[in-house]
């Protein structure tokens, strides 16, 4: 079974990501897994998107693939896949379904976490650093209630500017609106399984699970 989650940052992607390969024996996989992985090993794709790396600079969407298809390709070929917010675009969508059609494998379903952005902004907007001991709060999820370094009495915490309420909801506009394509592409194919990602983590991968378990 090869899975991809999608959906917006704050959606949910990576917990549910990280439980599915777990109770489903699945690797789990991220872009920045691949960049990771390929610049560990310096493979051809790795050193090219260094440069870009180095530079500060994006690295473009076909430098990107080539990654991706050098990191499936060190994978087990028995062993499925989840892919966290992978594919984002029909482009890469193509690349991935031609790569694994080369491998004799296919992509069964893929599965996003349908977010609102009121949800979105709540879960993220709540976040807030220390600007002394760097570490990670939330109002809501995680309080101040000591430093884990012992360096402050949470004086210092700040909500960065991309956690600015009115910066997350044009984030998730933007995403769903280019997100729209490739959606259509999976649904066309009978491959798109929509889940209310507003809910709690329990609720979603309850109905994650009980939609993929046909492809197990
Ligand atoms: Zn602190």
């Amino acid at each position: 079974m090869n899975l991809s989650i999608v959906g917006t940052k704050g959606a949910g992607k990576g917990t549910q990501v990280g439980r599915l390969a777990n109770d489903f024996n699945l690797v789990g996989f991220s872009t920045g897994d691949a960049f990771r992985h390929g610049m560990k090993l310096r493979s051809p794709m790795g050193l090219v998107a260094d440069k870009y790396v180095q530079r500060g600079e994006l690295v473009p969407d076909d430098i990107v693939n080539g990654l991706v298809e050098e990191w499936i390709w060190t994978t087990t070929p028995s062993k499925g896949i989840v892919f966290d917010g992978f594919p984002r675009t029909t482009f890469q969508a193509a690349f991935l379904e031609e790569t694994f059609r080369e491998m004799g494998r296919k992509l069964d379903a893929v599965i996003y976490l349908d977010v609102s952005d009121e949800v979105v902004v709540e879960r993220l907007s709540g976040r807030r650093i220390c600007n002394l001991c760097r570490e990670e709060f939330h109002v809501v999820y995680a309080p101040f209630k000591n430093c884990p370094k012992q360096k402050c009495d949470g004086q210092w915490l700040r909500r960065l500017d991309e956690d600015q309420p009115s910066v997350i909801s044009t984030l998730v506009k933007v995403f769903q609106r280019g997100i729209e394509p490739l959606l259509q592409h999976f649904e066309q194919t009978g491959r798109l399984i929509t889940v209310n990602g507003d809910k709690s983590i329990e609720e979603v991968y309850a109905g994650i699970v009980s939609a993929v378990t046909p492809y197990r």
